[in-house]
Order: structure tokens, then C-alpha cells, then sequence
């Protein structure tokens, strides 16, 4: 007994170690200069902050905050669905949706590098007993044959196929864009075999402004579809799933059995409608700036990058000599924040990054690659 407990207390300890590297607020680093770890580094703008201290608010949870509702109701209308729900994560959007959807012994079809299987804790294991396929593809995508040639036939022995999710942009696969056409085509391809489709959205809307594609026509035919309000767009908090009303009934009652019911959240909501106002067409700027530190990485010998669609590049400098690991310690001496990412370097572009940060980020670069 004593035996199994310490085990398990080592397990534990163990995991407690497993944080985010690099640890964001090391005291003994010099202060974060330039922070291209995610855009969920953004902060909230005093305009934000100012709408938010204006915010109208009511009980969320019994739907009396007026801000929460307005929000569900534009990002219903954005996402051209019937009704819509604030969450406190894109995370939780994720497993209430797969909840909602799927029943124990259910399998989900997802790309191998997708949110769901690979940052979710294994919620949709431990909550809902599904299993999830990794569908295989470049750039965090699957083709619609790849998806067709992963389906079966519902027989005893096989777990029931119920939902296929995408992620739009693909965050693992360098941000990238799903092509129109490549989304409606599995949508063609779940309707026939009688598949709900999910769309992870955390980034939908940096795939819309970079398209010009609205996000309606972007998420048409999905059955779920949310988007992130704590990346780019530069709130604080939540996200809000959106779908038919039956659906986003169902999503409330997970959403109240994993505590995400809210109160006053309405502050939270005005900053997501403050973002929905003003930070949205906005995201273009990051985009060039993404574009921009693409070309001056890619001007360094041995530096190979991925030209960026979005507001990710991703980068391994290990073509000069440098671990990746040892590029994201020698930038943080120098006081920018990044991190690896599933085996390259990850820089995320996002408000608080400007143009003249870009090019100093190319000069450290540049600079340890000499130095190395
Ligand atoms: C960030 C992210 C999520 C989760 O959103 P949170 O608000 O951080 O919980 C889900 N999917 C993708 C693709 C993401 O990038």
C-alpha cells in the first residue's frame, strides 16, 4: 500500500515538473522585451479595459448579463449559426462541443498535431471516453481523401465514427490556412457517412482577414464552430461555440457540469466585443509582421523556415549549428520570449508586437548565429 502510494506521489511530482518551458516569469532573467511566445501573451489595451469597466452586467448563468448575450448573438450571426455560447476557454469550447457530439466509445477524427488530442489534458478520454483517430497530412491538415480512406463502416466491432474536427488555422502546422474547398469537401464527405463536422476556430479569423473569405462562409455546412477570444484578438478571456439552438442548449449543460457557468462575466464579454469592434481587421499587421520576420530569418544561413500564412512562423536554426533549444535560451539573455513547439521554433505575432521588434528579433537572430 505504502508502496503504490509513493508511486503515485512520484507520478505526481513528476508531471508537476512537466510547466511550459520556458518558464515565463523567470526572476533571475532579464526582463521580456519582446514576447513572441503565443498570442495569448496579448494585453488587454486601456480602450479595452475601458469597455470593459462600462460593461452592463447581469448573472450569466441564468442569462441576465446583457454584454454576454450581445456577444453570443454577434458571434452567432458571424459564424452564420442560430445561437451561440460564452466559454470560459477555447479549450472548454473543444470538449463540450466533442461532449455534446459523441457518446462513450465514439471516436473522433482529428489531424495527429490537432489541440484536441495533443494540449487538452486528455479531456476527451477522461471526460468523455472517446477515442480520437490521428489523421495524418502537411501543415496540420488532411486531405479530404485521407479523411474518406479513415472511415469504416458502422459494424459491431468498430467504434462508432461520430464527429471530424479541424482546426482553422492549423496551429502546430504553422498556421495554416484550410482552402474553402478542402472544408467543404469534408463536410460533403461526414454528411454522406453521418458525421457531425467540428471546427476549432481559436484562429478562424486570421484565416478570414488573410482570405478575405467571410467567417460565415468559412464555418458554412459545420455543425460546431467557435472562436478564441484570448489569442490574437487580444481579450483577457473566453471563447463562444456557436451552432443550432439545440446544440448550444446541450453545450450549456456541459458547460454548467464542468463549472464553466460564469456570474458577472459581462466584463469579460465587452472586452470580446471591444476585440470583435476593433481588433479583428487588425490581425493583417501581424500577418505582415509574421511575413517580415519569415524573410529576415530566411536571409540567415542555415535558418529554415516556414513561410507563414497567418501570424505563426515557425523555424529550426539547426541548419547553423545552433539547437533550437539553444536559440530560445540565447533570446531570452536577450530578452525575447519564445519557445519550441513540437520540435521547432514557434514566434507568434499578435498586438503588443510591432514592426521595429520584428527587426531587432532578425538582428539577435542573426547575431547568436554568428556568435555560435
Ligand atoms: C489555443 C488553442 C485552443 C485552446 O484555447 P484556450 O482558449 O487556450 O483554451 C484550441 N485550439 C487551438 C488550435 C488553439 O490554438
Amino acid at each position: 500500500m505504502m508502496m503504490i502510494e509513493s508511486i503515485q506521489l512520484k507520478r505526481l511530482s513528476e508531471n508537476a515538473v512537466m510547466t511550459y518551458t520556458p518558464a515565463p516569469r523567470d526572476p533571475k532573467a532579464p526582463p521580456i522585451r519582446i514576447n513572441l511566445l503565443s498570442d495569448t501573451q496579448t494585453r488587454p489595451t486601456p480602450a479595452m479595459r475601458e469597455a470593459m469597466a462600462r460593461a452592463e452586467v447581469g448573472d450569466e448563468q441564468i442569462g441576465d448579463d446583457p454584454t454576454v448575450n450581445l456577444l453570443c448573438e454577434r458571434v452567432a450571426d458571424l459564424l452564420g449559426k442560430e445561437a451561440a455560447v460564452f466559454m470560459p476557454s477555447g479549450t472548454m469550447c473543444n470538449v463540450a462541443a466533442t461532449l455534446v457530439h459523441c457518446r462513450p466509445g465514439d471516436e473522433i477524427l482529428a489531424h495527429e498535431s490537432a489541440h484536441v488530442i495533443a494540449r487538452e489534458g486528455g479531456a476527451h478520454a477522461a471526460l468523455g471516453g472517446f477515442q480520437i483517430t490521428a489523421l495524418t497530412g502537411a501543415d496540420g491538415q488532411f486531405t479530404p481523401e485521407t479523411f474518406r480512406k479513415a472511415l469504416h463502416p458502422r459494424t459491431r466491432y468498430q467504434a462508432p465514427q461520430t464527429v471530424v474536427s479541424v482546426e482553422q488555422t492549423a496551429n502546430i502546422g504553422g498556421g495554416t490556412i484550410w482552402k474553402k474547398a478542402a472544408l467543404d469537401d469534408i463536410v460533403q464527405i461526414a454528411r454522406v457517412n453521418n458525421l457531425a463536422t467540428h471546427m476549432d476556430g481559436a484562429r478562424l479569423l486570421n484565416a478570414c482577414v488573410a482570405t478575405g473569405i467571410a467567417a460565415r462562409d468559412m464555418a458554412a455546412g459545420w455543425d460546431s464552430a467557435w472562436i478564441d477570444f484570448s489569442k490574437g484578438l487580444g481579450a483577457p478571456i473566453g471563447g463562444v461555440i456557436a451552432g443550432t439552438r439545440d446544440f448550444i442548449d446541450e453545450v450549456w449543460r456541459w458547460k454548467q457540469r464542468l463549472g464553466g457557468s460564469m456570474r458577472q462575466a459581462g466584463i469579460c464579454a465587452a472586452a470580446c466585443i471591444y476585440a470583435l469592434d476593433h481588433h479583428v481587421a487588425r490581425l493583417a499587421d501581424d500577418h505582415a509582421n509574421a511575413r517580415a520576420l519569415a524573410r529576415g530569418l530566411s536571409q540567415i544561413e542555415g535558418i529554415a523556415v516556414q513561410q507563414p500564412e497567418t501570424n505563426l512562423v515557425f523555424f529550426s536554426p539547426d541548419g547553423a549549428g545552433i539547437s533550437g533549444d539553444d536559440m530560445v535560451e540565447a533570446l531570452r539573455k536577450r530578452g525575447v520570449l519564445l519557445a519550441m513547439m513540437d520540435g521547432r521554433i514557434r514566434a507568434c505575432t499578435h498586438l503588443d508586437v510591432t514592426y521595429g521588434m520584428i527587426e531587432e528579433t532578425i538582428g539577435l537572430v542573426r547575431e547568436i548565429v554568428r556568435d555560435a
